[in-house]
């Protein structure tokens, strides 16, 4: 019988409940049991593939190529499983179902409601992920707050599957936070017990609720809390700030909160084994020898969240490489205007991220040049290799003019393009590459040494690619292909020959990174640019 733990959170969005959620699913698998994690996220738009990184921040690509919210990416970080399309459920996707099947009569005639409806269409969507992954538990987040509008058709649905599967095969866990008051020097418990009693107004009374805080929960807290909101003592788990995301799985394991989940819905499981995982927290905790100063190169620098994977990947490679990271944030636009052009210049590592459309694109083309002139080491993701194939090209033909037809369509150097056969349904919308596709390695290239192998597999979320007219003029001017499709049609890995580290991939390596398991192009860019900072720190570098 499948497991259901259901996670809520309460009082203000942005709690980290995602991380709460992935981290319950990694002390989980830690003691033998097969998890999954999906997230119900109740805006209308079908998936965040359409909306702006501002709006949502990144949009995490699975192996099957859906476009997901990006706690999707902390879930497979956490628990290292790879999810499926159905693992993101969005409002937009069940009344787009909903509304397909009544205008294919499938309702037979019925009123369409809410309920019964909607919510048999959100529960059907859990089902099923139990189904296909027959994972032991299944952990289902709600995003938003308990209270919005938006958001009740999914509680109802959680509500109901306690009465569909029975009492022991269900959790709710409510992520709450506790408020600090500098008057008083204090934590709040009042905005807990309303968000809670919200949830008991819908139905739900959760058996766990975990509290946020920026200072030490005490036990007088917890008991109040246990108090006032109904449940056991032991289950009022603080969750005070970690130093790393990392931690939590194991302040959650030290809380008991798998033993008290195992008791609760009568689990039968072995005694956990987090010490992987233990000693990576330790490893990032720890005091390293030397610091590498990374710049990231994007357009939605204001916010992190824009390039979270990227940002997870950097640190995962730093932590093995054992250095610190420093990441600078750098806006593309700035550069484009020749305003501080001068950040390049203390960097050990540039890295320019994927993006759509032409907003700052020069400044990347500003900074794939400095990088390429003075050898300083450059991870292009995406946007970023063709950035770096573009600026190649304009400095080979000596002409502005080489751009992606993205950006200037009539260009008479068009080399980077749709395909031949993409061309013709461009209008159709249909034309992103999406998801896991393989790629063959090139003997004796960095990419090759650095990954160890000769076939991968990783994930893609463009439109445009490398135009395959271009291959021996740019090859004769230090352009190496080194990752190609299996049919050798596609460039999907691009170096520069003679350089420390100039690599772009078409792909988005950052999405496969794990913090026990880093990427290996991150693993190799960082060792480059580690090679630097310490030639810098020995005054033998540039
Ligand atoms: N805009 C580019 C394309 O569509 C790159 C996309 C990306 O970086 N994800 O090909």
């Amino acid at each position: 019988m499948t497991k259901y733990i259901f996670c809520t959170g309460g009082v203000v969005s942005s709690l980290g409940k995602g991380v709460a959620a992935a981290s319950i699913g990694r002390i989980l698998k830690s003691r033998g049991l097969t998890v999954t994690v999906q997230k119900l996220d109740p805006y209308l738009n079908v998936d965040p593939g359409t909306m702006s990184p501002y709006e949502h921040g990144e949009v995490f690509v699975l192996e099957d190529g859906a476009e997901t919210d990006l706690d999707l990416g902390a879930y497979e970080r956490f628990i290292d499983e790879n999810l499926s399309r159905l693992s993101n459920l969005t409002s937009g996707q069940v009344y787009q179902e909903v509304i397909n099947r009544e205008r294919r009569g499938d309702y037979l005639g019925k009123t369409i409601q809410v309920i019964p409806h909607v919510t048999n269409q959100i529960k059907a969507t859990i089902n099923r992920v139990a189904r296909e992954t027959q994972a032991d538990v299944v952990i289902v987040e709600v995003g938003g707050t308990v209270g919005d509008i938006e958001g009740l058709p999914f509680l109802e649905a959680l509500r109901q599957m306690r009465k569909d599967v029975g009492r022991e095969n269900t959790l709710y866990i409510h992520v709450t936070l506790l408020p600090h008051l500098a008057t008083t020097n204090e934590l709040k418990t009042k905005p807990t017990q309303h968000s809670v009693r919200e949830l008991r107004g819908i139905g739900i009374q959760p058996d766990m609720i975990m509290c946020r805080a920026d200072l030490p929960v005490t036990d007088d807290l917890r008991d109040k809390i246990a108090l006032f909101c109904d449940v056991d003592r032991q289950a009022v788990i603080p969750l005070e700030t970690a130093e790393t995301i990392y931690e939590v799985p194991l302040v959650l394991e030290q809380y008991g909160v798998a033993d008290f989940i195992c008791e609760r819905m009568d689990i039968d499981c072995r005694p956990p084994n987090l010490s992987e995982w233990a000693d990576m927290v330790a490893h990032i905790k720890k005091v390293k020898p030397y610091s590498v100063k990374v710049g990231v190169v994007g357009k939605y620098v204001e916010l992190e969240d824009a390039y979270i994977s990227v940002y997870e990947a950097l640190n995962h490679a730093a932590t093995h490489q054992d250095c610190d990271l420093e990441i600078e944030w750098i806006s593309s636009e700035d550069l484009e205007r020749m305003r501080h052009i001068e950040r390049l210049a203390g960097l050990d590592g540039v890295v320019v991220p994927g993006g759509f459309g032409e907003r700052g694109i020069e400044g990347k083309i500003v900074t794939a040049k400095y990088c390429r002139v003075n050898h300083v080491p450059y991870l292009g993701l995406c946007l970023g290799m063709q950035v770096m194939v573009i600026e190649l090209a304009r400095d080979t033909f000596e002409s502005d003019a080489p751009n992606s037809t993205e950006f200037n369509p009539a260009t008479h150097f068009p080399v980077i393009d749709l395909m031949p056969d993409q061309r013709d349904i461009a209008d159709l919308g249909g034309t992103m590459r999406l998801g896991s596709y393989p790629c063959h390695l090139a003997p004796g290239s960095v990419a090759a040494q650095a990954y160890g192998v000769d076939l991968v597999h990783e994930r893609h979320r463009h439109r445009f690619e490398f135009n395959n007219e271009y291959r021996e003029q740019l090859g004769r001017a230090g352009l190496v292909l080194s990752g190609l499709s299996p049919d050798g049609r596609l460039v999907e890995i691009a170096e520069i020959k003679g350089h420390p580290f100039m690599l772009g991939s078409q792909f988005h390596p950052e999405f496969k990174s794990r913090p026990t398991r880093p990427h290996p192009l991150f693993a190799a860019f960082i060792k480059a640019a580690g090679d630097r900072a310490r030639a810098k720190m020995n005054g033998t570098g540039e």
